[in-house]
């Protein structure tokens, strides 16, 4: 069965678009691209892409990847700086047969050869958040942060992941986070599921997050309990080394189409086209038992989440 999964509300838009494009027949990997664009090309989101959130010294640098679940093709981008869409180009890597991840200035120069344009991705925006840090520290440093990460299965049971984010705000020099390392802020099988994740990639990345969740899904776990444990799992061993997680949110689909998320954090937004409901924005929350528990996010939550985030 089709269905798509995304992270965070900014993804609302290219989920309608992926659904329409999935229930008309189209494959998996264009609906994942439809998805990831679509919230790289709107500026509103200032933690993606062109806008993104500059790094300590000015510079917008950017993480994307793209993972093909029935052959395991990748290819990943990491700190890729004046190119608009490092899921394209991440998508387009994908097909070498070696080279699949470039970094830093070597990313940029393939993006040119393959015919992606040079752009300014340090929009005015973007550097009037960067200047008001360094004069008068209004933000914290690596607040706002989030990735835009997308999991699709086409009817003919073909999985696709993909992830684009600028990492965190105000982040070093050549930074990169979980999000274009293949297991951690991603990964898909189309014989068992999908996972991408978001959140502080330095702990994400303690875990293979991605890939022990699809992993526990290959060991005969339902998509509830693989990301539960995934996420519950990695927390309890940080505190055993007397280390507080931060913030870390996945979301899942496995082969027949079953969904989850899952958050140590509260808050944390997904969207998911439903058979019967059409394209719905969750939001985790947790229940007096301290279960997790989604709930359907409303109006007025949508309108402050994305003045926060713009
Ligand atoms: N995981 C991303 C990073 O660490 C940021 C995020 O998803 O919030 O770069």
């Amino acid at each position: 069965m089709a269905r798509c999964i995304a992270t965070w509300l900014m993804a609302e838009q290219g989920v309608r678009k992926a659904h329409e494009l999935l229930i008309n027949g189209h494959a998996s990997a264009e609906a994942l691209l439809k998805i990831i664009q679509e919230v790289e090309n709107d500026e509103r989101f200032v933690s993606v892409a062109r806008g993104g959130l500059p790094n300590r010294d000015g510079y917008v640098q950017l993480d994307g990847a793209f993972m093909d679940g029935n052959d395991l093709r990748f290819g990943a981008v990491m700190a890729m700086e004046d190119i608009a869409s490092p899921i394209a180009v991440a998508y387009k890597l994908k097909d070498r047969d070696a080279n699949n991840i470039l970094a830093g200035i070597g990313a940029k120069e393939y993006a040119l050869k393959n015919g992606f344009e040079e752009v300014n991705n340090l929009t005015d925006k973007a550097k009037k958040r960067y200047l008001e840090k360094t004069e008068n520290d209004p933000l914290k440093a690596y607040d706002g942060h989030d990735t835009v990460g997308a999991i699709v299965i086409d009817d003919s049971g073909h999985m696709t992941v993909g992830t684009s984010t600028s990492g965190l705000f105000y982040k070093d020099n050549g930074r990169i986070g979980d999000s274009p390392l293949i297991g951690s802020g991603f990964y898909a099988d189309s014989e068992v599921g999908g996972a991408a994740a978001t959140g502080m990639g330095e702990d994400i990345a303690k875990g293979c997050l991605s890939y022990r969740i699809v992993e526990l899904l290959r060991e005969g776990f339902n998509i509830n309990k693989a990301t539960k444990t995934a996420v519950d799992e990695l927390v309890g061993r940080l505190e055993r080394s007397g280390i507080k997680a931060r913030d870390i949110s996945v979301i899942a689909l496995d082969r027949f189409g079953n969904y989850a998320a899952y958050s140590n954090i509260t808050d944390f937004t997904f969207c998911i086209d439903d058979d019967e409901k059409g394209v719905r924005v969750l939001r985790l929350g947790f229940d007096e038992n301290g279960d997790q528990v989604y709930s359907e996010a409303d109006e007025a939550f949508k309108r402050s989440w994305l003045e926060n985030e713009s």
